[in-house]
């Protein structure tokens, strides 16, 4: 089974867990360096970006994490991850920086205050027929996408809720609040073929 590490500093960490168990894999947590060593896939969970920014840097994990998905670890952003993997981000707090290696721009907090969580379901054909259930909590959305990045997934007002580009994969919204494993499915076979 793969070792699928879990960023644990801040956020939905259990769900992931629970979800990846699931599927056979082992899930660990990640707060050091050289747990990041032991995996062959990674969840970045949703929570807060800027606060999950701020302690990758006390704890250590900024400059291995940067490495890690450079160097083609396979991750799963979702939300909060989502915005960690950005390249760009609209309205940031000040000082806040994404670790990137997807080529987008995504907003911050981008569904307004009167529906900040709502729940869905919505098509991904890159992942069957069947359509996702996704919850979304204060969630951001995908204003831009490079060339290198592929659209997974839209809202029907055709918002842009989830990109992959290679071994990096990014959701909007929450799959493992609904009990969906099909993205966490796919981050394990990713993590397979790298062996
Ligand atoms: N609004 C949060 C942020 O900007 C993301 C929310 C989430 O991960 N559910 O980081």
């Amino acid at each position: 089974a793969p070792r699928i590490g879990i960023l644990a500093l801040q956020g939905d960490v259990r769900e992931h867990a629970r979800t990846l168990r699931g599927l056979g894999a082992e899930a660990v947590p990640v707060r050091r360096a050289e747990e990041l060593e032991t995996v062959q896939g990674l969840v970045l969970p949703g929570g807060e970006s800027s606060v999950i920014d701020k302690l990758t840097r006390t704890f250590g994990l900024r400059e291995p994490l940067v490495a890690a998905i450079r160097g083609g670890l396979p991750v799963y952003g979702t939300c909060a991850g989502m915005i960690l993997l950005a390249d760009r981000v609209e309205d940031a707090i000040a000082g806040q920086q994404t670790l990137g290696g997807l080529d987008v721009t995504v907003r911050r907090n981008a569904f307004g205050r009167q529906n900040e969580s709502f729940e869905t379901t919505l098509p991904v054909p890159a992942l069957g027929p069947v359509p996702v259930a996704a919850t979304f909590i204060r969630a951001p959305e995908v204003t831009g996408v490079g060339p290198a990045a592929e659209v997974l997934a839209r809202l029907e007002d055709g918002r842009i809720v989830a990109v992959r580009q290679g071994a990096l994969l990014a959701t909007a919204f929450h799959p493992e609040v609904a009990g969906e494993d099909r993205f966490h499915r796919l981050l394990l076979d990713l993590a397979r073929e790298r062996g």
